[in-house]
């Protein structure tokens, strides 16, 4: 995969009508997610887009977002190639 050669961003992002602020992707990977001032998760400063709720993270992030997409109970989290 391209993406895996040439450490190309990906896009992340947390639907806020879904996040329940559990804090479990905070806890699993603080290197892409942080708790936002209600609990809920948003992208850490230096990975956010023009929403704290989303952003881009390189490559070498994608298996530690990955685990916490797949542990988010109700499936607030996605990511994709950009
Ligand atoms: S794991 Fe899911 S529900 Fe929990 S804080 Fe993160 S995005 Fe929200």
């Amino acid at each position: 995969m391209l993406s895996a050669v040439y450490n190309l961003p990906l896009k992340v992002k947390v639907n806020w009508d879904l996040c329940i602020a559990d804090g479990v992707c905070y806890a699993l990977c603080p290197q892409v997610f942080e708790a936002g001032p209600d609990g809920k998760a948003q992208i850490v400063k230096e990975f956010r887009g023009g929403q704290p709720n989303e952003g881009k993270i390189p490559e070498d992030l994608k298996d530690c977002a990955e685990q916490s997409r797949v542990a988010c109970p109700v499936g607030a989290i996605s990511l994709e190639p950009e």
